[in-house]
């Protein structure tokens, strides 16, 4: 058996709430990691000039070179407030008179700022030490109390103090991503799944429509807003299948009911008939009653397959471009001797051409026909036209009599539909005529309307949609204006 894979919604969006907050968490980690570094890059600067200052006050206080190397306390404890902190001390002639890191290898070559100025963030440099490490670096002349000799202070700060804040800072972050995408990913993963919970009621009230059940609906005022297009779509397509459903239950019901008649009436005659020996003629005239159920159930069958093939639209018209006036008046010539037996006169008022498979056209208005021959009484007059108007050209049939009430105009095209069925005589009538009709329209993709009341005159219109690409079928729209 072939299974098809599937993912789940929820673990995709779940995933994706991870990404989302991995990118979004990085994203700001990584701002506020380069903020910091460079917000504590800064106090560092501050901190050095600060101390060159100090280092300055200090020096106008000594008295002589000898005496910052006989007591270099103040230096010591300036350099002892901070971790990573040098300070070297020179004299003039380079030599070293204090420094409270001995490992710094060359010293830097950075510009010495004068003993009259302020050195500023400009005279910032950097210098890597013997250790490799790096460190940022100022460089200052100190006049001392006598003021005739300087000394050249050197103070830099190890950046290491600094990195191993940041260090610490990073792996934060990083974790901080981490478990925050994992937060992202569980909390989305949970409301996705809430959020999906609709549909999971919905594939339930689904899984309970069924054959018996096709009346049943989905319920669209609990769904989600987002959901309720659809559903009325579903909805929509269960009205759809339902009524198919139902038309098609009703059309078995119908033909076995229709096919019952004519079977039993064989069955009963040919009992009676059987049950003592008859003369030739009561035989003659069984055959003949015989014959006639016969033919209905003939008639029948045909008129069944008719209706399915049409349904299946297995037909292949043989479209042809008809003279409506014509082919009325032939109609009518067929039913003259059925119409004079019936004292019913037939009149044709028609013109225009339509294009239509003869075969099924003349079978279309001949039902009709057939059914107003029926239905108008002694001395009525039947009338067959034929008119064209923008949409197409319509046939009609006309005939007065007792006409049809509107309750049963809805359901005449269906199959089996009689409205009387005493009257419409059991030997002859199937009720299968209009429904062929409507699918004989349906064919051509026109349409059959039907107007009438008890006791007025009935029409039924047959609607083929008008011929387009033979222009010399119909003169264009503006050709009568311009002739006015
Ligand atoms: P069939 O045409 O198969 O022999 P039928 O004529 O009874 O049977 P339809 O042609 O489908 O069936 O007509 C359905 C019903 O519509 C008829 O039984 C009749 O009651 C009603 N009907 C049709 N045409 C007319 C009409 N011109 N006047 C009044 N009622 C009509
Ligand atoms: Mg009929």
């Amino acid at each position: 058996m072939k299974r098809f894979r599937s993912t789940s919604l929820t673990a995709r969006l779940g995933l994706l709430f991870a990404l989302i907050a991995t990118l979004t968490f990085a994203g700001v980690g990584t701002y506020l990691y380069q903020s910091l570094a460079s917000q504590l890059e800064s106090h560092d600067d501050i901190e050095l000039l600060g101390n060159i200052g100090l280092i300055r006050h200090f020096l106008l206080e000594t008295s002589s070179v000898q005496d910052i190397q006989d007591d270099p306390h103040r230096f010591v404890d300036v350099a002892a407030g901070r971790a990573g902190l040098i300070i070297i001390l020179k004299s003039a002639d380079g030599k070293i008179l204090f420094q409270n890191h001995t490992d710094h290898g060359a010293l830097s070559t950075l510009p010495v700022t004068p003993a009259n100025a302020v050195p500023d963030k400009a005279s910032l440099g950097r210098w890597t030490l013997n250790s490799k490490l790096s460190a940022r670096t100022v460089s200052a002349w100190g006049a001392l109390h006598n003021t005739q000799e300087q000394v050249q202070i050197i103070v830099a700060l190890t950046d290491s103090d600094r990195m191993a804040l940041l260090g610490a800072y990073r792996n934060e972050v990083f974790a901080a991503v981490f478990f925050g995408a994992l937060l992202a990913a569980l909390f989305g993963y949970i409301i996705v799944r809430q959020g999906l919970r609709a549909l999971h009621a919905i594939a339930k009230q689904a899984q309970s429509i069924t054959a018996q059940h096709l009346d049943r609906r989905l319920d669209v005022t609990a769904a989600p807003r987002e959901l309720q297009t659809l559903l009325l779509a579903f909805n929509d397509m269960l009205n759809r299948l339902h009524r198919s459903f139902q038309r098609l239950s009703q059309f078995s019901a119908d033909l076995a009911h229709d096919l019952r008649t004519p079977i039993n009436n064989l069955m009963v005659q040919t009992q009676v008939a059987l049950s003592k020996p008859r003369s030739i003629e009561d035989y003659q005239t069984l055959l003949a009653s015989n014959q006639e159920e016969y033919e209905r159930l003939a008639r029948m069958v045909e008129n069944m397959l008719f209706l399915a093939r049409a349904d299946h639209a297995k037909f292949v018209l043989n479209k042809q471009r008809l003279d409506a006036s014509h082919e009325l008046q032939r109609i009518a010539d067929y039913f003259e001797g059925v119409a004079e037996d019936a004292q019913v006169r037939l009149a044709i008022d028609a013109g225009g051409t339509l294009e239509a498979d003869p075969i099924l056209f003349r079978r279309a208005v001949n039902n009709l026909v057939a059914n107003a021959l029926r239905y108008t009484p002694e001395g009525g007059v039947i009338q067959l036209a034929a008119q064209t108007f923008q949409e197409g050209i319509a046939i009609s049939v006309a005939n007065p009599g007792i006409g049809i009430k509107p309750e049963h105009i809805p359901l005449l095209f269906d199959r089996f539909y009689r409205v009387d069925d005493a009257r419409s005589g059991s030997t002859s009538s199937t009720g299968l005529g209009l429904a062929i009709v409507q699918s004989i329209m349906m064919l051509h993709g026109g349409r059959v309307e039907v107007e009438s009341a008890p006791d007025a005159m009935t029409t039924f219109r047959l609607v083929f949609p008008l011929v387009r690409n033979h222009g010399d079928l119909r003169q264009p729209d503006n050709a009568h204006k311009i002739n006015h």
